[in-house]
């Protein structure tokens, strides 16, 4: 039996060179992030050997006690890590990932083509939400459901809610998902939950890209409100690629959620769960629950705290200060683009993202992506409200929580803000030098020897 490097010399290198990229460039990825060793280990373990489909103590497949030791444990750090009634909420932690998860809901309490409601996904929402176009039905959500979107005002930046409830009064949807891809907004349940009561559907949130912020109570909990909670385990939670569900466990409108989510997921959609996954997802969920977990995602409780304290403990406490902040880090991070007059939508963010309009600096996302790209600066355009192309859009999303997770603080992010605004200006430049018109034709120039300010992208 051979390690890696012996056993296979060129996935050994493509891991090292991806390792190598992911070393040295910055991660500005909203919903990435750099998992722990700790959680690595368990991803990497034996667990990936073991077939254990159903749930624990009622399985299809021998040799599972230790499976289910696990499973049990993943579950009971699941509810504890969201501070949620055990008596109220049960989890499913087998989804493979956050787009299955969302699915298994829908088919757990949907039939095929009843109605759902999602926020539009050019306007900041997930594909997984029911996405489609005018030409075509794009998710299989879409598909197999009937799909009316709400959108943002554009004049705010904010969820349209007064809009989102006229359009569901006459749409009359069974399902309305609360949750966003690339909203800096925290979320306004109590609205949602108004709204879906007065036209009698579920209301479900997926937390996927805040989910780490909702642990760590620095936005609002959507438990109290919803029916049932989604989300991703690898974004600001920091855990392994995965997903979960937690669902109400008394009747809603008559469906039982806990069976019906259970047996959606499996035999439903899925077959065996990914055993190491939901290993690594039990590390990151203790790691959730601790102190240094709360710090990361946000400063401001804690000098709140510093000013209450004696001599001593202040000095412990300035200490935890030093561990840098997700939340904190974003904000630093728009007051800089602000200060460079960029527009951000909805004006700034309460969350680990911001998205920024590019449009009126004459330029757009795909074109800064590239630029950055070449700087090893990764970050993703993004459309913004108004945006006619998806391909072209724009605007660009930068998210915090994975260069937090590195070890940067405020100063390091004004200082990011700084240099996404240089390559802002070589893009504008850049466009001025190319002959077309086309995207094709600026990222081919910008790639090719010709381009003079290569040089300057690289330093
Ligand atoms: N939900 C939201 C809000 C997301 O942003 C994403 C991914 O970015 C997903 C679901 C889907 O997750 P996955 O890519 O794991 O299917």
């Amino acid at each position: 039996d051979y390690g890696l490097g012996e056993a296979d010399h060129e996935v050994r290198a493509i891991i090292d060179k991806e390792k190598d990229r992911q070393f040295k460039s910055l991660e500005l990825i909203a919903s990435e992030n750099f998992t722990s060793r700790a959680v690595m280990e368990a991803v990497g373990s034996c667990l990936t050997n073991k077939y254990s489909e159903g749930l624990p103590g009622k399985r299809y497949y021998g040799g599972n006690e230790y499976i289910d030791e696990l499973e049990i444990l993943c579950q009971e750090r699941a509810l504890t890590a969201f501070h949620v009634d055990r008596e109220k909420w049960g989890v499913n932690v087998q989804p493979l990932s956050g787009s299955p998860a969302n699915f298994a809901v829908y088919t757990a309490i949907l039939k095929p083509h009843d109605r759902i409601m999602g926020l539009d996904l050019p306007h900041g929402g997930h594909l997984s939400h029911g996405f489609m176009t005018p030409k075509r039905r794009v998710s299989g959500t879409s598909i197999y459901f009937e799909s009316m979107p709400y959108r943002l005002d554009e004049s705010t930046g904010l969820i349209d809610y007064d809009m989102l409830e006229k359009t569901a009064n006459l749409f009359r949807p069974k399902l309305i998902i609360a949750g966003a891809s690339a909203y800096p907004r925290d979320i306004d349940y109590p609205r949602f939950r108004k709204i879906a009561d007065e036209v009698g559907a579920f209301l479900m949130m997926d937390m996927a890209h805040i989910s780490g912020l909702v642990a760590a109570s620095v936005l609002a909990s959507p438990f109290e409100f919803c029916d049932i909670v989604t989300t991703t385990t690898h974004k600001s939670l920091r855990g392994p690629r995965g997903g979960m569900i937690f669902f109400k466990k008394d009747p809603v409108h008559g469906v039982d959620l806990e069976s019906a989510i259970n047996n959606a997921v499996f035999p439903g959609l899925q077959g065996g769960p990914h055993n190491h996954t939901i290993g690594g997802l039990a590390v990151c969920l203790k790691h959730a629950q601790s102190q240094e977990f709360k710090n990361y995602q946000n400063q401001v409780q804690y000098f709140s705290s510093l000013i209450r304290i004696d001599a001593r403990r202040f000095l412990m406490i300035a200490h935890v200060c030093t561990i840098v902040q997700v939340v904190s880090n974003c904000r630093a991070l728009a007051n800089r683009l602000i200060e460079h007059g960029y527009k951000l939508v909805s004006g700034g963010s309460d969350n680990h993202l911001v998205l920024v309009d590019l449009r009126p600096s004459g330029i757009d996302g795909a074109r800064v992506e590239k630029i950055l790209d070449m700087a090893s600066i990764t970050l993703n355009k993004n459309s913004v409200p108004g945006d006619k192309s998806a391909l072209v859009p724009g605007g660009i999303r930068i998210g915090s929580p994975a260069m937090t997770t590195r070890g940067l603080g405020e100063k390091e992010f004004t200082l990011i803000a700084d240099l996404i605004h240089e390559g802002v200006q070589i893009s504008l430049e850049a466009k001025k030098l190319v002959s077309g018109t086309k995207l094709q034709d600026f990222m081919k120039f910008v790639t090719s020897a010709e381009f003079p300010l290569g040089e300057k992208v690289s330093e």
